[in-house]
């Protein structure tokens, strides 16, 4: 650290700890040249990802906002707020380890639409419906026909109860 006094560039700590909140680490420095003692504060370097909006403006990542997002597709699914909460945690990390200082909102869009189409396939239409705001029918209609050719065919729920026999036979085994 140069000595804010002769610009000597090398000095010696004589004191060094942590500021009250704990949030910075203070050290008191002394100039090997012309020995005057100055204070440098050493702090972490938070680096908040700025998300570029679709109208050009720009706010910090919200990972509540990215995760809510989530919810509101897999409300009534079968998706944990665990799973949902791990697949933010990676899209954020993912973001983060790119280095951008900026991310375009539609590209966090297509992050999530790539965890819920893992995730479940009901929640995935949802989002990319509201998402991609379909200009019609047949757009739409073609999003869930590439859904179906990945997705593998999921077992029939009609939300009916089972059938008495397997009922009485779950009784019995009890
Ligand atoms: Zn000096």
């Amino acid at each position: 650290m140069k000595c804010p006094f002769c610009s000597y560039p090398e000095d010696r700590v004589v004191d060094s700890r942590s500021s009250q909140d704990g949030s910075a680490i203070r050290r008191r420095r002394e100039c090997l040249k012309c020995a005057r003692r100055f204070t440098t504060y050493e702090r972490l370097e938070v680096v908040a990802q700025l998300v570029v909006k679709k109208d050009g403006s720009r706010e910090p990542f919200d990972r509540g906002k990215v995760l809510s997002g989530m919810a509101r597709a897999c409300r009534k699914r079968p998706v944990s707020s665990q799973q949902m909460e791990a697949e933010v945690e990676r899209i954020e990390q993912s973001l983060q380890e790119s280095g951008e200082a900026e991310v375009a909102s539609a590209r966090i869009g297509e992050k999530v639409m790539e965890a819920l189409s893992r995730l479940d396939p009901v929640a995935y239409v949802r989002f990319a419906s509201v998402y991609r705001e379909f200009k019609d029918v047949n757009a739409f209609m073609d999003e869930i026909k590439s859904l179906l050719r990945l997705a593998p065919p999921a077992p029939a729920d009609n939300g009916e109860a089972p059938p008495e026999a397997a009922r009485t036979d779950a009784a019995e085994g009890a």
